[in-house]
């Protein structure tokens, strides 16, 4: 028997992340300083001319509605954006949406009906999962944690998960929760799969600017998966706009005015202004991002080699400002004691489908992540 989306919504997980945070913010209240690595947003501000754009748009008076797909401006930037990254994109085959979670959102509803094979790659962000459930699809997961996270060693096993009842794979490089950035080879392995049995790809590249002497490819701009990827990407991460709330996908005009719908009847549109700081980050950001990234890349550094000095060895992340910490098998009761006895907060791998590790976010600064690392190793916990 088919259930109806109220018994989907019912027996789908709230947000381990969110859980771990709401946990970190209750110890706080209770005086505890919590070194809260559960975070997954840059602790960095929005750069100043994207907040000066974003004012500039409000007080002259951009308030009211706009095209449900996004600003006309905007959409052109992004077009140009992504061309700029080797993906033949025009400005109507773009939706701007209230974040990039939303933008995977409308993407899996519009694509996947009850009873569809999807195909994740493990550990997966965890809001995937949530809404393949949600739009009745089933799950196929490929384990790439016995390849220190990476694809390309993992291609024979995503051959045996895609097959013709597959209508969507995901594929999220950089990637959150590992930091790991997929390889052309192994892009090029889902793209030979993708064909080859008529399959959707959607690309999640939120994390696309947060990489360290790697540059990833957009799946999109291989050959034969123009027309079966969809693109998602978002402000959030790149420029510190978490609470902007702005992101988009790109993807054929068809798949579009199918998606647009879902859009127009569900938020009508992404916030205006904020739509037109968009507009400003796009154009005359580099140097923030770059300085950024660069923050994010000694800080990975620095947690490897404190990792290192206590015996721990990590899959090093290229990318995003992630990375799994191998941990007991009982990843929640380690989580629990981490928090608990060390007043350091983590992420349980098991929320990713990942047991055994617990995911470090290091939006955090260098002496917090030396001071959790102390705590940690005091606590027995390395
Ligand atoms: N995709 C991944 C892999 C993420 O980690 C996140 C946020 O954590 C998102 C998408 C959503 O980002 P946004 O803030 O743009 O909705």
């Amino acid at each position: 028997m088919t259930d109806d989306f109220t018994d989907r919504i019912q027996r789908v997980e709230p947000s381990a992340t969110l859980a771990i945070s709401n946990l970190a913010a209750e110890k706080e209240a209770e005086g505890a300083d919590i070194v809260d690595l559960s975070v997954g947003e840059p602790d960095f501000d929005t750069p100043e001319n994207i907040v000066e754009a974003g004012t500039e748009a409000l007080e002259a008076g951009h308030t009211g509605y706009t095209s449900s797909n996004g600003v006309p401006e905007l959409k052109v930037a992004i077009a140009e954006k992504l061309r700029g990254d080797g993906i033949e994109a025009e400005a109507d085959e773009v939706i701007v949406t209230p974040g990039a979670k939303q933008a995977l959102y409308e993407t899996v509803q519009t694509l996947v009906e009850d009873g569809d094979e999807v195909v994740l790659l493990d550990p997966a962000w965890v809001s995937y999962e949530a809404m393949v459930k949600l739009a009745g699809g089933d799950l196929q997961r490929v384990d790439l944690a016995p390849h220190d996270f990476q694809l390309e060693p993992a291609l024979d096993a995503l051959e045996d998960a895609v097959s013709d009842d597959t209508e969507l794979l995901i594929v999220n490089s950089p990637s959150n929760p590992t930091g790991a950035v997929y390889s052309d080879a192994a892009l090029e392995g889902v793209r030979d799969l993708a064909v080859d049995h008529d399959v959707t790809v959607v690309a999640d590249e939120i994390y696309e600017r947060i990489t360290y002497g790697v540059e990833p490819t957009s799946l999109a701009t291989l050959e034969g998966m123009a027309d079966r990827t969809v693109t998602i990407n978002g402000f959030s991460k790149a420029f510190s706009m978490t609470g902007w709330r702005l992101g988009y996908l790109h993807a054929t005009e068809a798949f579009v005015s199918q998606a647009g719908k879902l859009h127009s009847h569900s938020v009508s549109c992404a916030t205006n202004f904020v739509q037109r700081a968009g507009i400003e980050a796009l154009a005359n950001t580099d140097e923030a991002v770059v300085e950024m990234r660069d923050a994010f890349r000694d800080r990975r550094d620095l947690l490897v080699d404190l990792l290192a000095d206590h015996g721990v060895d990590v899959a090093v992340p290229d990318g995003a400002f992630y990375m799994m910490l191998p941990v007991d098998e009982d990843d929640q009761a380690w989580c629990e004691a981490a928090i608990e006895q060390a007043h350091v907060a983590c992420v349980p791998g098991s929320a990713f489908n990942a047991p055994g590790y617990a995911r470090i976010s290091y939006a955090a600064s260098e002496q917090r992540l030396r001071e959790a690392i102390e705590r940690l190793a005091d606590n027995d916990l390395l």
